[in-house]
């Protein structure tokens, strides 16, 4: 099944595409934004432009389109977080042959995928097989592209830095036959290394247009072929990030934990707040946490819009007060703050706004 195209990011593309197509794209890019809005993709679809052969790139008609579609161009290189191998120091042909059958898997479903679970990283074996084809000719077109999906999973090993600086020195000074483009959702959870060697691009969510485009699309369709959700509670999950929708266990997961905190906020009952709180530390990892702040802000969108169609203007009001704190909390939640203390001073301020 040939990758489903991308969706939205009129303006990104126009922008980025001319830089491409003039060749004055810079040589180490960062796309960031919200997770599932298509970053990885937007990835995929710049590096073809840059292997395209005809007058007006990308054409999906050439050979390089062709390969680049099917992701089967050898100058085209896609790297995302993976389990580590069982093997602690693999062969580079054991790493390729993983990255092969995963990418195997990716194209098979469309190039719609769920994000990484918390084991899996961009690993040292990893890093290192990215520079040794750095080092390389490109083989089929005059420049090499690798896109790095979810490049703060890419973590500092113990022994491992001669690859980490090889591949930092590759960001600094790029070589003039080679692009970078490294996507993050936490972009504060990326080496600060990483961070400086490479451009900021913010890629935003798109348009509700664009999300029912998407819906239509046949891989799509395909994909939630037995699924009951409508349409409209898809438009609503996903908020303009249609990768939202193949969370999985996580999404759903992470929808519980919001609607929990959403319950002890407006129980008015002092107990359940403290314990709603203790739940969120059980959950540990902060990536969760966050996906979880995400669904809060979700659920507190559908209650602005339910009290909004009340005619209940103090009931909306209330509910945008309290998103804005959830954001301010999304916000300490980069940082080191401890995931309990945001919740149970967001549970105590939103529960005074909406009870
Ligand atoms: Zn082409």
């Amino acid at each position: 099944m040939p990758l489903a195209p991308l969706y939205g990011h009129e303006e990104l593309r126009k922008r980025l595409g001319d830089r491409a197509r003039a060749g004055t794209l810079p040589a180490s890019i960062l796309l960031h934004g919200p997770r599932g809005v298509g970053k990885q993709r937007l990835g995929l679809w710049l590096a073809q432009i840059l292997q395209c052969t005809s007058d007006s790139p990308p054409c999906g008609e050439c050979q390089a389109c062709r390969y680049s579609l099917s992701l089967a161009h050898p100058d085209l290189r896609w790297y995302f977080p993976r389990p580590r191998l069982k093997d602690a120091d693999p062969a580079l042909e054991d790493v390729r042959d993983d990255y092969m059958e995963a990418i195997q898997e990716r194209l098979a479903a469309g190039g719609l995928y769920e994000p990484p679970s918390g084991s899996e990283g961009i690993y040292v074996a990893t890093v290192r097989a990215i520079v040794q084809e750095a080092a390389m000719s490109p083989a089929m077109g005059s420049r090499k592209v690798f896109v790095i999906g979810d490049a703060e999973r890419m973590v500092p090993q113990e022994g491992a830095e001669q690859a980490a600086n090889a591949f930092l020195k590759l960001l600094e000074e790029p070589l003039a036959d080679t692009t970078f483009i490294l996507t993050s959702s936490e972009p504060g959870q990326l080496l600060p290394t990483i961070r400086s060697r490479t451009v900021s691009v913010r890629v935003p969510r798109i348009s509700d247009d664009a999300m029912q485009a998407f819906l239509a699309d046949p891989r799509v369709r395909e994909a939630f072929k037995a699924s009951e959700e409508s349409d409209a509670d898809r438009l609503t999950v996903a908020a303009g990030a249609p990768g939202r929708l193949f969370g999985g266990e996580a999404r759903s997961a992470a929808m519980m934990a919001a609607r929990k905190l959403m319950d002890a906020a407006t129980s008015g009952a002092p107990a359940p707040l403290h314990a709603a709180a203790l739940g969120v530390g059980i959950t540990g990892a902060r990536g969760a946490f966050t996906e979880t702040l995400d669904s809060l802000l979700l659920l507190l969108g559908e209650r602005m819009r339910a009290s909004l169609h009340d005619r209940n203007a103090h009931g909306a009001a209330a509910a945008s007060r309290a998103a804005s704190l959830v954001e301010r909390a999304r916000e300490q939640a980069r940082g080191n703050v401890n995931p309990q203390l945001i919740t149970s001073r967001l549970l105590r301020d939103i529960a005074g706004i909406l009870t």
